[in-house]
């Protein structure tokens, strides 16, 4: 599938570039364009992928290239504003060549939190490919204001896009780390998830593994529908044969060592189907109640079989209850391991997202609290307690 990526704020920006990067990487054809969007200058620069002339500064006479300090309201308000200059960017891009927009950004901090739905916005508008996010959910420990604008921008951008992945940093963190060596694994562990998914539908029909790979088509209505997606993962290293001998033994009709092979291979797929779906999701949800899913088989094409995908797909349906469960192959030569990549599109039941939600609203009561009353320290403090000052004017 092949996607124009827009990273929005800092978050995005990152994850886009790594995007591109991984693109480079394995050739997956999934990147067809990549902007990024920013309203700190510095966050730009940082980009080592995205092309220097697919970078746009927004804000500039509002901020002058220093940022909007997590204050998403002004982030929105900065690229309504400034529209037309992301809209230069995206411009340049074959949009008859993409099969869909993605807006990528983190929703806790400030110009991707309120740029990214406003930027949705505008490209529903003016474009008929779906228009899909990528949002990143803000880790526990950063604090209320971070919390407060992720259910803000959350609850935006769902009703912006044709649909909103989610990927919670929360769960992902790990203790003992620095920040931006934590992202960096992240980002790596984001990119993997989204770079098989949206790379299995690249791959050209026909040929010897054609049985059923999955097409674009099929992730697309898997996401249609909108609402709130989810990705599960699993993988597990293999040894590659040399692809002669599994064509000759096809022909020969197979030996007993491949009849083995084969229910090896079905028992390992639809192990990986559920360690997928029952492990760690980029956002945590209850997995039944999902309304459409996508079930995509990763790896060298002799490790993968219809039986196993079929196994898992079925197996899918009865944990979820969904009559709309997709799956197919997605033949990678040479990766040396097989992985398997669950979409769960439509997830209602997450509890991280009732609890974010609980928590900002706490935040927003506090803020409001402490606000009041420093206007009222301030003028305890400026005026003199009998009123007997007056001031100059
Ligand atoms: P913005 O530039 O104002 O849009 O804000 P940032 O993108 O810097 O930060 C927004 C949120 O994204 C933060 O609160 C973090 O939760 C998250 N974040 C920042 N950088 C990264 C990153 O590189 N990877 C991931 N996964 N999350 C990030």
């Amino acid at each position: 599938m092949k996607l124009a990526m827009i990273g929005f704020g800092q978050a995005g920006g990152k994850i886009v570039d790594k995007f591109v990067e991984y693109d480079q990487r394995h050739g997956s054809g999934i990147v067809r364009a990549a902007v990024a969007v920013n309203s700190a200058k510095a966050d730009l620069m940082g980009l080592e992928h995205i092309p220097q002339d697919k970078r746009v500064l927004i804000g500039q006479s509002r901020v002058k290239g220093h940022g909007v300090g997590a204050d998403n309201e002004l982030g929105a308000e900065i690229a309504e504003e400034d529209i037309d200059e992301v809209q230069g960017a995206v411009d340049s891009i074959p949009v008859h060549e993409v099969d869909a927009f993605l807006v990528v950004s983190g929703l806790g901090g400030g110009t991707g939190s309120g740029g990214a739905p406003v930027l949705a916005k505008h490209l529903k508008r003016i474009y008929t490919e779906p228009v899909y996010g990528l949002g990143v959910l803000p880790g526990g420990d950063e604090g209320g204001i971070y919390t407060l604008n992720a259910a803000r921008s959350f609850q935006t951008f769902v009703r912006e896009v044709d649909n909103l992945m989610v990927f919670d940093n929360d769960s992902w963190r790990k203790t003992g780390e620095s920040v931006q060596g934590g992202y960096d694994e992240i980002n790596e562990e984001i990119v993997t998830r989204f770079g098989v998914l949206f790379g299995a539908g690249e791959v050209e029909q026909g040929g010897e593994v054609a049985e059923s790979v999955v097409d674009s088509s099929e992730i697309i209505n898997t996401l249609a529908g909108g609402g709130v997606s989810t990705v599960g993962y699993a993988s597990e290293t293999v040894e590659e044969k040399n692809s002669g001998s599994g064509l000759l033994s096809r022909i020969t009709g197979g030996s007993e060592d491949d009849q083995i092979d084969t229910a090896h291979t079905t028992n390992r797929i639809t192990s990986l189907v559920r360690k997928a779906a029952l492990g760690r999701l980029t956002l945590p949800c209850e997995v039944e109640g999902t309304e459409r899913a996508l079930l995509v088989m990763a790896g060298p094409p002799e490790h993968l079989n219809r039986k196993g995908i079929e196994r898992g797909r079925k197996w899918i349906e009865e944990q979820t209850g969904s009559m709309e469960v997709r799956g197919g192959d997605y033949p990678i030569r040479n990766s040396g391991k097989v992985a398997s990549v669950i979409l769960l599109s439509g997830v209602t039941n997450v509890p991280r997202i009732k609890e974010l939600q609980q928590v900002a609203i706490e935040a927003q009561e506090n803020i409001d609290e402490i606000r009041q009353e420093s206007d009222q320290n301030l003028e305890n403090l400026v005026n003199d307690d009998e009123d007997e000052l007056e001031s100059l004017f």
